[in-house]
């Protein structure tokens, strides 16, 4: 059978699956609950809630709804070295970094095979669906911008990964299927390569130099796709210069990337070279997605929740023409759905949760907190906050997340990602959270974009240092006009302006200590020097960050990351004005 119409078949089975899943979400849910809880009845953690066998009654009355901070020391101790049947009598294998933080360390959550058995299948799930609404994804390569990191090791000496490095580590990518859904313009070398400068620079070399073979591309989270044009407009004339030479720079040091990449390289290539060359010395970037990469049908990447703000950078950038194409909603906790509606607008996406890979619970936000609900009872057009019970150890925790139901696919909930369930900024009684501070920048990019300039991207802090404290914002503002050898004009006039339309968007509360009590001062926007971002996310970075899973950090505290930005800033400005405000 040719590998086409085996994976064509494999579809229909894939599609009959989803069908399945998605009609029987109560039974699926039961049944997934029993297993999880029937095996681990007698670990440390749960025996104190159960005598005799599980009833999900008891599960339901008796097990806490937790934090991680709960479970931590729980997790801390199997890290340690005790034995992974204080949360599991499978074995714990591993450790997921999260991107979440606690007491400033990151995240860890405990990790065996079944993490991944549901990633894969998650995954391949996923290219079932898009291959329904894209046609001819097969005659090319995917260019993804993957990326592991070394791991670290307990002291128990079992891995602490990010869930991507888990992945793309494990038998489950080195033996994936040989097929065009898993066929890259990388090679494995440099997506396994641990110094992350390195292999974005031979993602790029190895996208160029095939880039009428190009297809799809993508990353996981949108902001590493702007890193990486990012890089391109730095290093673009090194990179023509290696694939017109065939050479690969000196500073390509990691023996894995130099040997598989040249082998991609394979030789000279000058009329390549003079290709990029050319549209990259255009003046004018806006586009430039489909003409380095003409044949490109989308770019998959997460643009919901915090990736929003990326969007209109890769509008930019592929001239509103390819669509951004967010697929999984996944953490280190579970994979939890899919968008079965590829295509739609970024911000109309909706996540269809899989009730077969963990057992999914929600706190309703508006209503009473012991009342939680499960997957098969939400509601259209109710928010709330998801809590997990996996395969791994890790009992009705709260993700974090806000969720709004949308719809259903079958009975399958699909939900939109609201915010994750956190305060960003807060002087006095006011409590700003991140989607409030989203909705405030939207607000203010509108005024920005008119005056010919763009948001790039945002920080926040509280400076309680002034009294009374104020919000500070950290924008760096990037010139749209094509014309970058006029001096970039930064008007009092359109940023005071910015201020007072941010402090306009925020509660009734913020606007009662700002404008009546005044025990919070005018918002501040600091806009910080081209690049600044970069250098924020290799800080953290460095710290441990992963430059896969990273994502800017809404609100920062005082210390390095703050201490860097305050060295960047070349303008500030005050909200003047005021706002009207009931209460
Ligand atoms: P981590 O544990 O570091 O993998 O981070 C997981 C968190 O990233 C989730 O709990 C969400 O807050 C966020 N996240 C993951 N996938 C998405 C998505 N598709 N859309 C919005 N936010 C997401």
């Amino acid at each position: 059978m040719s590998v086409i119409s085996d994976l064509t078949e494999k579809a229909n089975d894939k599609l009959k699956i989803l069908e399945d899943l998605t009609s029987n979400v109560k039974q699926i849910q039961d049944n997934v609950l029993e297993e999880i809880l029937t095996l681990n009845t007698n670990t440390e953690y749960l025996q104190r809630f159960f005598h005799g066998k599980f009833d999900k009654e008891i599960f339901k009355k008796n097990v806490p709804v937790v934090t991680y901070e709960d479970v931590k020391p729980y997790i801390q101790r199997v890290a340690n070295g005790g034995p992974s049947n204080v949360i599991s009598t499978r074995p714990i294998t591993g450790f997921l970094l999260s991107s979440g933080t606690s007491g400033g360390a990151q995240k860890i959550m405990p990790w065996n095979e079944k993490f991944l058995d549901y990633l894969t299948f998650m995954y391949d799930l996923r290219m079932h669906v898009i291959t329904n609404y894209v046609k001819g994804l097969e005659k090319g390569k995917a260019m993804m911008f993957y990326f592991t990191k070394l791991e670290s090791i307990t002291p128990s000496g079992l891995p602490a990964r990010t869930a991507s490095s888990s992945y793309l580590k494990s038998s489950y990518f080195k033996n994936r299927p040989c097929n065009w859904y898993y066929t890259y313009t990388s090679p494995d070398e440099v997506i396994l390569c641990p110094d992350n400068k390195q292999s974005l620079y031979c993602h790029l070399i190895c996208g160029l130099v095939q880039r009428n073979e190009v297809t799809r591309m993508g990353s996981i989270f949108a902001s590493v796709m702007v890193r990486a044009i990012k890089s391109l407009e730095d290093s673009w004339e090194e990179l023509c210069s290696n694939i017109r030479s065939g050479q690969l720079s000196e500073w390509i040091t990691d023996p894995g990337c130099r040997d598989s990449v040249s082998m991609v390289l394979g030789g000279p290539h000058p009329e390549v070279a003079n290709t990029v060359e050319k549209i990259c010395n255009e003046k004018c970037w806006k586009g430039i997605f489909k003409r380095l990469w003409p044949r490109t049908k989308y770019i998959e990447t997460i643009v919901t929740g915090s990736m929003a703000q990326y969007v209109p950078t890769l509008n930019y950038y592929c001239n509103d023409m390819l669509p951004l194409v967010s697929t999984i909603y996944a953490s280190s906790e579970t994979t939890f759905g899919l968008n079965l509606n590829p295509l739609c607008k970024p911000e109309d996406v909706s996540y269809t949760i899989m009730p077969n890979v963990s057992y999914f619970e929600f706190i309703p936000l508006d209503g009473d907190e012991n009342d939680v609900v499960d997957l098969a009872d939400l509601k259209l057009g109710c928010s709330y906050e998801l809590v997990v019970t996996n395969f791994s150890g890790l009992y009705r925790i709260r993700v974090g997340d806000i969720l709004l139901v949308t719809g259903f696919y079958n009975k399958a909930p699909q939900l939109r990602f609201i915010r994750r369930d956190n305060m960003v900024l807060s002087i006095d009684m006011d409590k700003t959270n991140e989607e409030d501070l989203f909705n405030a920048v939207t607000r203010a990019k509108i005024i920005i974009n008119s005056s010919g300039l763009m948001l790039t991207d945002f920080t926040s802090y509280a400076d309680v240092s002034t009294i009374p404290g104020h919000y500070v914002i950290y924008w760096e503002v990037e010139d749209k006009r094509e014309d970058k050898t006029k001096h970039m004009e930064l008007k009092e006039d359109t940023f005071s302006e910015c201020c007072l339309v941010m402090e306009d968007s925020f509660d009734n509360v913020y606007k009662r200590c700002r404008f009546r009590e005044k025990t919070v001062g005018p918002l501040e926007i600091k806009v910080v020097r081209y690049g600044t971002f970069d250098s924020l996310t290799d800080f953290f970075i460095s710290q441990g960050a992963s430059i896969g899973q990273y994502k800017t950090p809404r609100c920062i505290g005082s210390g390095k990351p703050l201490e860097l930005l305050e060295k960047s800033v070349v303008a500030t400005f005050f909200s003047t004005g005021d706002c009207s405000f009931k209460n």
